[in-house]
């Protein structure tokens, strides 16, 4: 064990630019704290985007930063006082670890607990590695038949599924959803699987609307720099206006597209982060009456992201389109930032992932 735990390397960003494969410590796992061995991690656009710029709003990488959050490993010890997990078992993780302490912890909204330890969040160390320690009670264990990857995919999947929560979704909502990237994709396929029967996307890329529409989207739609005009265009694809819209692509016009597009009464979450002031049209919107709401990540969806792939509600393998082994990590980044990926998907550990 400690010699497997001496060869340890990760995938650290040193800066700007600067991403090196190298031997890196891993701690013991402490009271609540299992040990893994990891197996697969996807490449979201947050760990490409500290790559090529460094920073996230006010999250700014300072010091040499481990990357990757969306992951699954094998638990090789348990710390002290582990109950729900045992050596061997194959888990997915949940990236970040909240106070539990705290009014937003208490209350379940654990997502906005100010002290929360993310992933691959400066300062905090991301898990593409080969071993990685990590709070039990934030692991969730893989049915048999869930491959590692899936299991990694429950991180953006659980990002679908809260926004569908917040914005209400069921049975007979139809949902417009701007932006066809990864965050799109599953937010398309978890209203699907919380019943909406009809869902529009839109796009400024054909290319990333015809993905969508062989993996599940009723309707794609090229999106007009006119946010009045493309919601029009919904209301004419649908025939009515859609009650639900999801904002996946951080873009002004898109937001715009939103609010306009969102049938009076409805509900318009916002997901995509772009710039941080846009302009909108805020009036139209408060007139008719529109809830607009914020989406910070997730909190309780493992579970039920877990739940929808391993019954087969939900199929993400479709949306892995490029694989690489931890030593390949530069070339995956590469091809993650290049766009003509969906989900590319690094495998640290020796375990089959798919
Ligand atoms: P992505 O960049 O892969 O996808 C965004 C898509 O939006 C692209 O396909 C792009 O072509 C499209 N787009 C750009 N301008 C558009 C426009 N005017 N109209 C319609 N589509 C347009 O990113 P992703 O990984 O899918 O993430 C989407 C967004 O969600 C990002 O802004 C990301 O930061 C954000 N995000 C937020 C949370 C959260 O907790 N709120 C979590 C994860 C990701
Ligand atoms: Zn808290």
């Amino acid at each position: 064990m400690s010699l497997a735990l001496d060869e340890n390397i990760a995938l650290v960003l040193h800066k700007v630019d600067d991403l090196r494969l190298e031997p890196f410590p891993v701690t013991e796992p402490k009271d609540g704290e299992v040990l893994l061995e990891m197996q697969s991690v996807g490449i979201c656009g947050s760990d490409v985007h500290y790559w090529k710029r460094g920073a996230i709003g006010d999250f700014i990488v300072r010091a040499p930063m481990v990357l990757g959050h969306e992951s699954s490993g094998k638990i090789i010890k348990v710390g002290p006082n582990v109950k729900n997990l045992k050596e061997g078992d194959r888990v997915t993780i949940e990236p970040g670890v909240p106070c539990r302490r705290c009014d937003f912890c208490k209350t379940g909204r654990y997502n906005l607990c100010p002290d929360v330890v993310f992933l691959a969040t400066p300062p905090v160390h991301g898990s593409i590695a080969r071993y990685h320690t990590h709070a039990a009670d934030f692991c969730f264990k893989l049915p048999d038949h869930v491959t590692y990857e899936e299991g990694a995919f429950c991180e953006p999947l659980s990002v679908g599924v809260h926004a569908c929560r917040r914005a209400g979704v069921t049975i007979g909502s139809k949902v417009l959803i701007t932006g066809a990237g990864p965050i799109g994709l599953v937010s398309m396929l978890a209203a699907k699987a919380m019943g909406a029967d009809t869902i529009i996307m839109t796009d400024i890329s054909q290319a990333r609307l015809d993905f969508a529409k062989t993996v599940g989207a009723t309707y794609t739609l090229l999106a007009d720099n006119d946010a009045q005009k493309t919601a029009q265009k919904v209301t004419e694809t649908l025939g009515c206006m859609p009650n639900i819209s999801i904002e996946c692509s951080g873009a002004e016009s898109s937001i715009q597209t939103t609010f306009y597009g969102t049938v009076s009464g409805g509900v318009v979450v916002l997901v995509g982060l772009g710039r941080p002031l846009a302009s909108l049209p805020i009036v139209n919107a408060a007139v008719r009456e529109i809830d607009i709401r914020g989406v910070f990540r997730y909190a309780n969806c493992y579970p039920a992201a877990l739940s929808l792939i391993a019954s087969g509600r939900i199929d993400v393998k479709p949306l892995i389109t490029h694989r690489y082994d931890i030593n390949e990590s530069v070339k995956a980044f590469e091809m993650a930032e290049s766009g003509q990926a969906i989900k590319v998907m690094i495998k640290c550990g020796k375990e089959v992932q798919n």
